[in-house]
């Protein structure tokens, strides 16, 4: 818990900081993106020099939060992220726990001798900085992350911009407050944020409603053609292959939140997503209730995530993928009702 964390310390180090560099997990969502610019609004403001390195492009979706257009891709400009890196004296992890999330980043930061802070919310950390903020039970990253500058004595640097992003990501985390939102201290944060006088409704619009015609297309394709149900384990997946992505004119971003529709379905309480992405397939799980799809995918998907929200990747093809997915689910659900994991 934050109560523990040695705020002084913490303080020191990033007061002692020349030059710090944040970093998201590959494929930034919301919360990672939100959580990065908004530490790097805050940091701006307290007059640190401060960049933002993310080890992969962020989703269109995102691209209105401001300090975007500054967040530095890897992918797309390895050397001048290379630079940034090997300049800075102090690293932020932000929205993931062990350094595989960092995909090809991981290599670099390896190479680095600097101090390092974690802020996450995943459960089951790798001890990858020296100081680790990680609360599993907090919504989001966004709020662990307002709540720690905060606890700092910096909520006073948290301007409108920061604010914006910091509630982004507890908005995609949580979707829109309506789960892992029930302890009363995520709305304490949010009122906080509100009060920074930001445009609540704006946000939600530009995030949830500014899809493209194509997103829109492809939505509708697989959930009209690609939805199948497995009643008995109570799931329900769906897959694209890079050919019915192409066909969608597919940007980063537009399979966003798809995974999430199944569990619309009465009775569906477990939901996969299958894509095929840079000759590999990138799975994601979502459950309602106990049911643990980070073990699952840690156990079958090389994986992890949430209790209710995993990710994970396979090698396989996209359909040995599928069918690997339809003989261990039900192996693993009946270990699941026997209490057995
Ligand atoms: P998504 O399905 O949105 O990609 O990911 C859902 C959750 O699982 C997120 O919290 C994400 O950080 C986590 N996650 C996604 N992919 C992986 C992965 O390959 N490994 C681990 N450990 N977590 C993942
Ligand atoms: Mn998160």
């Amino acid at each position: 818990m934050i109560d523990t964390i040695d705020t002084s310390s913490l303080k020191t180090t990033i007061q002692n900081a020349a030059h710090i560099v944040i970093i998201p997990h590959l494929n930034p969502d919301g919360d990672a993106m939100g959580s990065s610019l908004g530490i790097f609004h805050v940091l701006k403001n307290i007059g640190k020099k401060v960049h933002v390195v993310s080890p992969s492009a962020y989703p269109k979706f995102l691209s209105w939060m401001k300090g975007a257009d500054e967040a530095v891709n890897f992918e797309e400009k390895p050397q001048e992220a290379i630079e940034i890196l090997h300049d800075a004296d102090l690293l932020v992890f932000v929205d993931f726990n062990c350094l595989k999330r960092t995909g090809k980043l991981e290599e670099e930061i390896r190479k680095l001798d600097v101090s390092k802070i974690m802020i996450d919310h995943h459960p089951y950390p790798d001890p990858i900085a020296e100081v680790m903020i990680s609360v599993p039970s907090s919504s989001s990253t966004c709020e662990l992350a307002y709540q720690t500058l905060s606890s700092l004595g910096w909520n006073d640097f948290v301007d409108s911009c920061a604010a914006e992003c910091f509630y982004t990501g507890i908005m995609t985390d949580t979707g829109s407050l309506s789960y892992n939102s029930s302890n009363p201290e995520t709305y304490r944060m949010v009122a906080g944020l509100l009060e920074k006088n930001i445009d609540k409704d704006k946000i939600h619009q530009l995030v949830f409603h500014s899809n493209s015609f194509s997103r829109m297309k492809l939505l509708g394709h697989v959930l009209g053609s690609k939805l199948v149900l497995m009643p008995e384990q109570e799931a329900a997946y769906m897959c694209l292959s890079s050919k019915e992505l192409e066909a969608y004119d597919f940007q980063p971003g537009d399979t966003e939140g798809f995974v999430n529709y199944p569990l619309g379905i009465a009775g569906i309480n477990v939901s996969a997503f299958f894509m095929e992405k840079e000759g590999k397939v990138k799975c994601s799980f979502r459950s309602r209730g106990d049911f643990p799809v980070n073990l699952f995918s840690e156990s079958h998907f090389s994986g992890g995530g949430h209790r209710n929200a995993a990710g994970g990747e396979s090698v396989l093809s996209l359909e040995l993928t599928v069918d690997k997915f339809k003989t261990e689910l039900p192996v693993f659900y009946e270990k699941f009702k026997k209490n057995e994991l």
